[in-house]
Formats: C-alpha cells, sequence, structure tokens
C-alpha cells in the first residue's frame, strides 16, 4: 500500500518564507502570481494528482506497457488520466503563452512536478520529456518549426522525446553513428538506431515528436560533429493536423524493474523526414537545453520518489505491531508493542534522517528552477540527494526491511535517476 499527502505545509514553507513569493509579481507578465494563487494551484494540484495517478502507480507498474508489432500500449488508466491531466492545464503550467501555455515560474511548476513523480513516476516520464523537447525546440528551432509544432507540444495533443542513446554509445556521444542526408527542398533523410528511449512510442497523444542527434555528410569526428534534428513519427499538414507516418518505428521496449509504465524504447530511422534544429554540428549546444532540464527533471523525481517512500515506510512502521518497548511493555493487552513505542525498529532512525533530508532537497531543487532557463539550466540537481537518501534510507532501510515486498523492486530499481544522472554529467565531463 503506497501512501502519498502532497507535502502542502512545506512547499509553501519553501514558496512564501524561505523564497519571497510576492516578489514573483513584480516580474514582467507575472503580475497575476500572487501567492494566494500559488496556493490555490498546488492544493487542486495536490487533489488532481493523488487521486488521479497514485492509484495508477502500482497497478501500472505491475502491468507494464505492452508491445506488439511496432505499437506500444500503456498501462490501463494511463491513457484517460492523460486526457485529463492536459484537459487540466497541468503540462502547460510553466509554457510560454505564446504558444498557448500559462507562462508560470519552473519554480512552481517544480512542485507540482514533484507530486507527480512522488505519486506515478513512470506517467510523469511522458509530459516530462515534452516539456524538455519543448524548451530546445523554443530556443533552437525555427519560426516555422515553433509555430507548427510548440502548440501541439503545450497543449500535450503531441508529445516530445530526446533521441541521443545508441546501442554502441550511451555516455560518450562523440561515437554516434545515425545520420542525417540534406535534402533538395531544405529537409534530411535521417537513418539509424536508437536505444533508451523514454516514451519513444506509445498511445497517450496523435503525434510523438523526436528531437535526434545525428551527423551530417560533412560531420566532424566526435562530439564537434553532431547535429539536432526534429522528427516527427507522422508528418504534419500544413494546416497543423496529422498527415502521412514518417520511417520511424519501435523495435522493441526494454524489460525493466521498475518504471515499467513508462515505455523506454529501441526505434529505428529509416530515411524518415526530419528538419535540422538550430546551427549544423552545433547539435549538443541545441540538446543541452533539453538534458539541462531533463537533469533537473531528474532531481526532482527524486524527491517525488523520496517523499512517497517516507510516507509509505512510516505510515506501515506507525500501524505495525512489532517488538516490546525498552522500557517495558506499552501495551501489555497486546501481542506486541506499535513499532514507534518499540523503537527497536533499525529503520527508525533512517525515517528520521529521510525526513529531515527530503525538505533539503525541495529547497535544493527550487533553488535550481530558479536559475533554470532556456539554454541555462544548471550543471548539477543538487535535488537528487534527497532520492539518494529515499532510496539508501527509505528505499532499502525502510521499505524493504518493513516487509512491503511487492514494492521492492518498484524502489528499488528507482535507483536509475540517480545512475543516469551521473552517466549525463559524464557525457559533458561536469
Ligand atoms: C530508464 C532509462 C531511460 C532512458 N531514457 C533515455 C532517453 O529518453 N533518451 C536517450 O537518449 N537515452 C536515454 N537513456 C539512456 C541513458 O541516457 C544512458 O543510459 C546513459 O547516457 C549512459 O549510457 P550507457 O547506458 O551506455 O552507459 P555507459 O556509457 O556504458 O556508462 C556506464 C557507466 O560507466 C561510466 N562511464 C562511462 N564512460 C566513462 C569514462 N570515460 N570515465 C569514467 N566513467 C565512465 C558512466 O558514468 C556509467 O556509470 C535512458 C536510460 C534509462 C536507464
Amino acid at each position: 500500500m503506497q501512501t502519498y499527502t502532497a507535502p502542502l505545509r512545506d512547499m509553501r514553507f519553501v514558496m512564501h518564507e524561505l523564497h519571497d513569493s510576492a516578489d514573483l509579481a513584480k516580474l514582467p507578465g507575472l503580475q497575476e502570481v500572487t501567492p494566494d494563487l500559488l496556493n490555490a494551484i498546488l492544493e487542486e494540484a495536490a487533489k488532481f494528482i493523488g487521486a488521479t495517478l497514485l492509484p495508477l502507480n502500482a497497478g501500472g507498474d505491475a502491468e507494464g506497457c505492452h508491445y506488439e508489432d511496432g505499437v506500444v500500449r500503456t498501462p490501463n488508466g494511463f491513457k484517460a488520466a492523460y486526457q485529463a491531466f492536459v484537459e487540466g492545464g497541468w503540462g502547460s503550467l510553466n509554457a510560454d503563452p505564446a504558444y498557448g501555455g500559462q507562462g508560470l515560474p519552473e519554480s512552481v511548476s517544480k512542485l507540482v512536478e514533484e507530486m507527480i513523480c512522488g505519486c506515478n513516476l513512470a506517467f510523469g516520464l511522458y509530459p516530462g520529456l515534452s516539456h524538455g523537447a519543448y524548451l530546445a525546440l523554443k530556443s533552437h528551432g525555427s519560426k516555422e518549426l515553433k509555430d507548427l509544432y510548440l502548440p501541439k507540444m503545450v497543449d500535450g495533443s503531441w508529445s516530445g522525446t530526446m533521441c541521443l542513446t545508441e546501442a554502441h554509445c550511451g555516455t560518450d556521444l562523440g561515437l554516434l553513428r545515425t545520420k542525417a542526408l540534406p535534402q533538395q527542398d531544405g529537409s534530411y533523410r535521417v537513418s539509424g538506431s536508437k536505444i533508451f528511449i523514454s516514451a519513444g512510442e506509445h498511445d497517450l497523444t496523435k503525434n510523438i515528436i523526436h528531437l535526434v542527434l545525428a551527423r551530417l555528410p560533412d560531420a566532424a569526428p566526435g562530439v564537434k560533429g553532431i547535429s539536432l534534428f526534429l522528427v516527427p513519427k507522422f508528418l504534419p499538414n500544413a494546416d497543423g493536423s496529422v498527415g502521412a507516418r514518417n520511417g520511424v518505428r519501435c523495435v522493441g521496449i526494454e524489460h525493466k524493474m521498475g518504471i515499467k509504465g513508462s515505455a523506454t524504447c529501441q526505434l529505428n530511422f529509416d530515411q524518415a523526414t526530419g528538419w535540422l534544429v538550430g546551427e549544423p554540428h552545433k547539435g549538443m549546444q541545441a540538446m543541452f537545453v533539453m538534458m539541462n532540464s531533463e537533469r533537473l527533471s531528474v532531481g526532482t523525481q527524486g524527491l517525488g520518489v523520496g517523499e512517497l517512500a517516507y510516507q509509505s515506510a512510516a505510515a506501515y512502521a506507525k500501524e505495525r505491531l512489532q517488538g516490546r518497548a525498552l522500557g517495558g511493555a506499552k501495551h501489555p493487552e497486546k501481542s506486541a508493542d506499535p513499532n514507534r513505542a518499540s523503537r527497536r525498529a533499525p529503520y527508525a532512525d533512517d525515517h528520521a534522517s529521510l525526513q529531515r533530508g527530503l525538505p533539503g532537497a525541495r529547497v535544493l531543487g527550487r533553488e535550481c528552477a530558479r536559475s533554470h532557463g532556456p539554454g541555462q539550466g544548471p550543471r548539477r540537481t543538487h535535488g537528487s540527494r534527497g532520492f539518494r537518501r529515499a532510496a539508501d534510507a527509505g528505499g532499502e532501510g525502510a521499505v524493504y526491511r518493513s516487509g512491503l515486498g511487492d514494492d521492492q523492486s518498484r524502489f528499488a530499481d528507482l535507483r536509475w535517476p540517480r545512475l543516469r544522472r551521473r552517466s549525463w554529467h559524464g557525457a559533458v565531463g561536469a
């Protein structure tokens, strides 16, 4: 049984007392963003996310995604939840009003993202990837590309991906082989294979917009010869409707120990039509807008999962009867004392340290979000430290030992944000 109540009190403390949320309204375009409005947004988010995404978390992980002949179906309930999510505007909180977004600061939407990741990380990866792709395209795409794609990505009817990794190169992207051949009409034909692509194929949106790293024919070896291309699953018509199928196909999904509701895909690009994003051979620069956004999200994921792990373990420890209190039986009429009273639980200290660590991680995450903007993301997402505590203290110490056997793999595998974050640092030598 997973327990999660959005830590609104802590979030309000960070927003209003640690930082002065009233200052936000002094910034251009944010005149209406008052502390009352922020409180209302967080309260509504907590209600919606708790009621819609948390109930799908365990079931989605048990069921996982289904792959059949190039098509991926997300777990039962994900599609309806995604529809409700976009209709409620939860995916466009921090997007530019020029493209249909609500223009809220990143630091506010990160608190909502924390709730999403706490209640259902697998679900949260779909809109999370879309937001990163939106940022990269907005920062480096041509006006034509932005006008055609961004409104759909902001309203959630189209989603986004980042296609970096290939079978022979993850950290060392300088080795990537995917090619892009220029065409007379200004487009490119993209061919190659990518692996581990989150949200690479699914049934939640009408179109999927892949941001793909590839090499032009005259590219230099290494990372200096990498360019970025936009490759849609379906080629859009001029009016923005979905047109012909493009030459990109999902050839399989990864079998994982957790976050199985998130489709991690192998994608094959076969002469797929794409368009250059940014300048030739400057693809890493453009992609880093997205990678930096994802780094910040990975920290937020750790924080959300840490909160879920802590609350679930603490609730279990409170209700479990186990052993006798050190100073003598507190409830002699019962077979054992409540765990809390006995204070024998080896994880009691872990709980306390995790409880202390989470607010700190939230403050750091929000600091990163405050300084985060297109093209200038933080080099490190310290919020992941909260995750480390969650995995080490909550995940193993508390969750395993408290006997929540069914959840073991879910929490164990939720270590991946930490591993991946390290790898991405490796990729840039940060
Ligand atoms: C769940 C999941 C989702 C993912 N989603 C995406 C996605 O959406 N898009 C995408 O493109 N990729 C995605 N990835 C792939 C991810 O970005 C790569 O796994 C990551 O870049 C590391 O590459 P690798 O797995 O090949 O590991 P490797 O590059 O083999 O690295 C393995 C380990 O060795 C270390 N290492 C590597 N090189 C060095 C070195 N020179 N010196 C010291 N240490 C080194 C790394 O830090 C790491 O700890 C995803 C991965 C996972 C697990």
